[in-house]
């Protein structure tokens, strides 16, 4: 399999050549030349299957240069009953990613029973065990650098800690997440991971990380990688769950299954394209945003306009507080039918700040062929989605799973199937479900006495000079 970049002017490169990068050379984001196709007879032998050999299945397809078992190794690593419901351990894989019936036709599929609770763990845990696999062979070390507002920074820690070639550097700002995702990542006590708390906002921790990355001599010196959401790893394990909770909700395969998705930077609602495109029978793909309304603009008008990071409205589901969507250039990069140069083209007005409008040029009219639509949550819709999934289904959703549940009710289909991606768990977002239900969510096991935890973390000013000398003085640490 060769991966291209999304504007063609970056050499083709194989899946580990692209797993510690970023970029393509050319700004572009690397995809598989052709999606590997599952065809009726593939479908019908995974039906059956469970999530370690589903998952096995599709990596197999796109990570066709890790010998087969290597990788196997490396998926019963990763996906273990113990790592994905909250501890327990046992060797029923089909509780990896379970699907919740809410009524007929409407399910929930739980994304959030990784360490952290939020469904960056389903792919950031495989990452973690990728990233040491390939440093070993090629006996190098890496120093992750980051800037987190709250769910990637501790999903990153969590699959990184107590790896032996990785150290984590996560900037996180001061005030701005939950008590909760605080102490998640401030009460690790590895070596390797080191929080920098930033007398900042989630932007002056984003500009230093740019600013370090910016400095190439620093970059190669000190070997600084990142984990961003780009990365075509951690995108292709999203994929997986998608074909887990298809064959859980339907009972064959000529059915069709439409998902709704809690978006920021359009990762994970990428990977359900991908699924589609890779042979998986999806109906609509439903893109569900908050009040920071980027890409429902777009699906509704055709206008992609990111936002100036300043204009990014703080919400009570945070983690959707994007002002541009990273992953989004792959989706429009299908659209074009892979024409690299058109690509480039529009987001060279994008770096600039611009924006542009695919409805004159009758690129538009393409988006609903891949089944993609959208909509937008407020704060009020949040609560009353809160209150309405508690009272009607006696079940307990965080703040972004609200989200997608309101936006996917409103373009429910009857006779299909309708499957709402929950991606964290109610406990992580504490304030705002006390204020929708009066209660204090539960948490698992383990998790009681998070907040009086000893803490790990060092206070710096948002200061770039001040950052480099802090890993400079511990990139080398030996852990
Ligand atoms: C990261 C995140 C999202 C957004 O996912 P994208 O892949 O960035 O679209 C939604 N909800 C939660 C809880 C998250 O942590």
């Amino acid at each position: 399999m060769r991966y291209l970049s999304t504007r063609g002017q970056a050499p083709a490169q194989t899946f580990s050549q692209i797993l510690l990068g970023g970029l393509a050379p050319d700004g572009g984001l690397y995809l598989p030349e052709r999606y590997p196709r599952f065809d009726a007879a593939d479908l019908a032998a995974m039906r059956g299957m469970d999530y370690r050999q589903l998952a096995f299945a599709i990596l197999s397809r796109l990570a066709d240069d890790i010998p087969a078992d290597d990788l196997r190794a490396l998926i019963d690593r990763t996906y273990t009953t113990a790592a994905y419901s909250h501890g327990r351990s046992d060797s029923d894989f089909s509780q990896i990613a379970p699907v919740r019936r809410l009524e007929d036709g409407l399910y929930l599929l739980e994304l959030s029973n990784g360490p952290t609770l939020a469904f960056k763990d389903m792919a950031m845990q495989l990452l973690g065990n990728l990233f040491e696999y390939a440093l070993d062979r090629a006996g190098r070390d890496i120093n992750i650098l980051g800037a987190t507002s709250g769910d990637t920074g501790s999903a990153a820690e969590y699959a990184m800690r107590g790896k032996h070639n990785v150290r984590v550097f996560m900037l996180s700002p001061v005030h701005g997440m939950t008590p909760f995702q605080q102490a998640q990542m401030y009460s690790l006590q590895d070596a390797n991971i080191f929080n920098l708390a930033i007398e900042g906002v989630f932007d002056d921790c984003q500009d230093i990380v740019k600013a370090v990355s910016n400095d190439l001599e620093f970059k190669a010196r000190w070997r600084i990688g990142a984990v961003n959401s780009i990365n075509w790893a951690r995108v292709a394990a999203q994929v997986i769950y998608y074909f887990k909770a298809y064959f859980a909700v339907t009972g064959a395969n000529g059915e069709v299954v439409d998902f709704s998705v809690p978006s920021g930077n359009f990762g994970n609602v990428c990977a359900g394209h991908i699924a589609r495109m890779m042979g998986l029978p999806v109906g609509r793909l439903i893109v569900a945003t908050n009040e920071n309304d980027v890409l429902d603009e777009f699906f509704r008008t055709g206008v992609y306009r990111p936002r100036k990071s300043a204009e990014t409205l703080h919400t009570s589901s945070p983690s959707m507080d994007i002002s541009k969507a990273s992953n989004f250039e792959r989706f429009i990069a299908d659209l074009t039918g892979r024409d690299g140069a058109r690509v480039a083209a529009l987001w060279r007005a994008v770096d600039a700040g611009d924006s542009f409008d695919l409805k004159p040029t009758g690129l538009f009219d393409k988006v609903a062929e891949f089944g993609l639509l959208s909509g937008k949550s407020t704060h009020a819709d949040r609560l009353d989605t809160l209150r309405m999934c508690w009272r009607r289904y006696a079940t307990m959703i965080d703040t972004h799973t609200a989200d997608g549940l309101k936006v996917g009710l409103e373009h429910r289909r009857s006779g299909v199937p309708l499957v709402c991606l929950e991606t964290a768990l109610p406990a992580k977002f504490e304030d705002t479900i006390r204020e929708a239900l009066g209660v204090r969510p539960e948490r698992p096991a383990g998790l009681e006495n998070l907040e009086s935890l000893p803490r790990r973390v060092e206070t710096l000013p948002a200061d770039v000079a001040r950052v480099k000398d802090y890993i400079a003085r511990h990139a080398d640490d030996r852990t």
